[in-house]
């Protein structure tokens, strides 16, 4: 048992727990007893039927009463594989053949000559077995038979029964566990108190029971989620930020001046953004839209406003060669009105520092553009209005909040992803944001024709290649890693270069490149610039080109072992073809042939939107990367996020608390929690 109490103790204060157990317990996020106890089962397996051997039926799951006698244990032909046997002998007399395959401990463990339980599936040999069964003497408290057991997560080296073992020992610990929801709701919602639900969710009295634990539990994370966001979303709306009118005659300059017409979609987000930009408190909006939908246009057309306003504004990239495209982009939109664009990267040599540094800290320079150094270098600002990022996921969190910390004055913030967000995501977790969509493409783009190509099909999907180069194309190859991991056996995107110079496209050879995440700066530039240029037929590359790249003349994306890649990712890499006038292709490689892999990449092929792709992925895979903050802190399962009528319930509850108290003056345990809850969050 626990030497002393206090749930922030070590795992290792609990007789039995070694530093090797400790060390097994820290991968499934279990440091402290509290941890321990908030461990939550991944489901549970109904034992609880206790049913005599006469009665027994194939398949069924049940707990048996009885004596076991004859142990035995057998080494089989093939080695390391062992059988122990044992009879078990209920009241009745009925006779149940116990088997367990490659446990030979169990031997030494079964209690004999005493009542136990034996639970498990019925399996049918001419007559009812129990193939490793569980077992445990009948005279204690039941854990792992007649009840309903609870199922943990598994990692290697800790098994379900070793886990129920610890975890019924410190559930008399649950009751130091702090309340802290307020009582109020607890009563209006009829929910269990903490350490009831934390003692039911382990070790349940009945389903229903079961079910009202963790219906709380749920509860309470999504109600902490939305109180984080809806209390930063009230202090962000208590804060000045500078009022940029709506300027008509600038708009409609600004439309005209494009050489193309703005999408109805675009034209909406548009709107929303300069709305907010015109109320004098900052505006948090995330701009979702799939790759090439024109989110850079928008955003400039913001920060074109911002400048006739006599504002700054800055636009943050998450690479360099990004950075530099969308310079490029605004500088070309916003030439004609004379706001000139500055560009300040990790690259740009010191002597060009401070010539910008003081145009901007002056104010006469009214937009800048760059990657993170802009953020790492003391930049000043004389009337920063509008910070502007693209892709923000991929910035850290301490860079991110480094982002908003820029001025006096809070500027208003717009994030642009091409990565969305589902609904109801966006609604509890990202519940500070609003969110402006375009979900339209501009005219005249024909959706990417993708394929799975199987390993047969490998010298025609070249053939075809070749074809496309022929008539003045460019391919990408992208790979999931710059160098051989034999272990990992990926095709690593310079053995791939090498392959296709010598191999595949000897006559090429001097037209292939290769672009990855450890070249240089200027080498990357260099590589991009001659792909740019068309010398470059070819592109092999890691995943820096996910992002943004814009190179209209590639007609041709072949992706090596897409399994290694989500959804999203995947269908950002797709978008950096069809991108011009020309018909575009996407030719997806696996090795594995399972089903999930197989049936997962299908979904590219059938889907073009990457909004349902997300959706897809989120439900196959979970987060992913990008929740990786929500996946770190939280508990909730994905049905409890997508769970509306949960997320109702915990925004009006949230509301109301707010109304009648919002410093949360009388809930001092929710204070805490919340700020306990934000430090694993953090999310904006
Ligand atoms: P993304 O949303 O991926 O950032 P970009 O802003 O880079 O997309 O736009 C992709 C390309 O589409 C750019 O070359 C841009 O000039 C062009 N574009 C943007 N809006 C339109 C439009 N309404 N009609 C035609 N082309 C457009
Ligand atoms: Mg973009």
């Amino acid at each position: 048992m626990v030497a002393t109490p206090g749930l922030d103790q070590p795992v290792t204060v609990v007789s039995g727990i070694s530093t090797a157990y400790q060390g097994r317990l820290r991968r499934l996020g279990v440091e402290t007893l509290r941890d321990f106890l908030l461990l939550y089962p991944r489901k549970h397996k109904d034992l609880s039927q206790v049913t005599p051997v006469a009665q027994l039926q194939p398949g069924e799951e049940t707990t048996v009463r009885g004596r076991v006698t004859g142990v035995s244990l057998e080494k089989t032909s093939r080695r390391n594989f062992t059988l122990t046997r044992a009879t078990l002998i209920d009241e009745g007399g009925g006779v149940l053949p116990l088997v367990w395959f490659n446990q030979p401990w169990v031997r030494g463990r079964l209690p004999v000559d005493e009542e136990v339980y034996v639970a498990g599936e019925i399996a049918w040999r001419r007559g009812p077995v129990m193939e490793n069964p569980e077992y445990e003497p009948a005279a204690g408290v039941p854990r792992n038979a007649a009840r309903i057991v609870p199922i943990y997560p598994l990692t290697e080296g800790l098994t379900s029964r070793w886990l129920r073992n610890k975890v019924q020992e410190l559930l008399p610990l649950a009751g130091q566990l702090e309340e802290f929801l307020p009582a109020e709701i607890r009563s209006r919602r009829s929910m269990p108190d903490r350490a009831t639900a934390v003692r039911e969710v382990h070790f349940p009295e009945s389903w229903a029971s079961l079910e009202a634990a963790r219906r709380r539990l749920a509860f309470e994370e999504m109600f902490l989620m939305q109180l984080g966001a809806q209390r930063e979303k009230r202090a962000r709306q208590q804060k000045a930020a500078e009022a940029i009118p709506f300027d008509q005659p600038a708009a409609r300059a600004f439309v005209s001046a494009l050489p193309f017409k703005l999408t109805d979609a675009q034209r909406v987000a548009a709107w929303q953004i300069l709305q907010d930009l015109s109320r004098p408190m900052p505006m948090n909006r995330l701009l979702e839209g799939d790759v090439g939908s024109g989110k850079t246009v928008v955003a400039a057309m913001a920060m074109h406003h911002t400048a006739q306003a006599g504002f700054q504004s800055v636009l943050l990239a998450p690479t360099e060669i990004l950075a530099r495209q969308h310079a490029d982009v605004v500088e070309s939109i916003l030439r004609p009105f004379g706001i000139s664009v500055g560009l300040l990267l990790g690259s740009t040599p010191p002597g060009q520092r401070p010539p910008l540094l003081a145009a901007l800290e002056d104010g006469s320079l009214p937009i800048v553009i760059g990657t993170h150094a802009l953020i790492e270098e003391g930049v000043q600002f004389a009337r920063l209005a509008l910070t502007v990022v693209d892709e923000q996921h991929r910035f850290g969190v301490a860079q991110r909040a480094a982002i908003r910390a820029k001025s006096r004055r809070v500027p208003h913030f717009l994030s642009m992803t091409a990565t969305p967000i589902p609904r109801t995501l966006a609604k509890t977790a990202f519940a500070d944001l609003d969110i402006s969509v375009i979900d339209e493409m501009p005219e005249g783009r024909k959706p990417v024709s993708t394929r799975l190509v199987p390993p047969a099909g490998r010298p025609q999907a070249y053939e075809f290649i070749r074809g496309q180069v022929a008539a003045g194309r460019q391919v990408f190859v992208v790979c999931p890693l710059i160098q051989e991991s034999d272990k990992l056996g990926v095709r690593s995107a310079s053995q791939e270069v090498e392959k296709l110079r010598l191999q595949v496209f000897p006559d090429l050879a001097s037209r292939i490149g290769l672009l990855h995440g450890r070249l240089k700066s200027a080498e990357k530039e260099a590589v991009m610039d001659r792909f740019a240029r068309g010398e470059l037929a070819i592109l092999v590359a890691t995943s820096v080109v996910e992002v943004g790249v814009d190179i209209p003349n590639a007609s041709v994306m072949m992706i090596e072992d897409a399994d290694r890649f989500g959804l999203a990712q995947l269908h950002q890499f797709r978008g950096r073809v069809g991108r011009g006038p020309h018909q575009s292709f996407c030719f997806i490689f696996t090795e594995l042939e399972d089903r999930e892999t197989v049936e997962r990449l299908e979904a590219l092929v059938s889907h073009q939107s990457g909004f349902e792709l997300a959706e897809i992925d989120l439900r196959l895979r979970g987060f992913g990367d990008l929740y990786g903050t929500l996946q770190h802190g939280h508990r909730l399962t994905l049905e409890d996020l997508l769970d509306t009528a949960l997320i109702k319930d915990a925004q009006d509850e949230v509301g109301r608390l707010l109304d009648r108290d919002p410093a949360l003056r009388g809930e001092p345990a929710l204070r805490h929690r919340l700020a306990e809850f934000r430090r694993v969050f953090a999310l904006d």
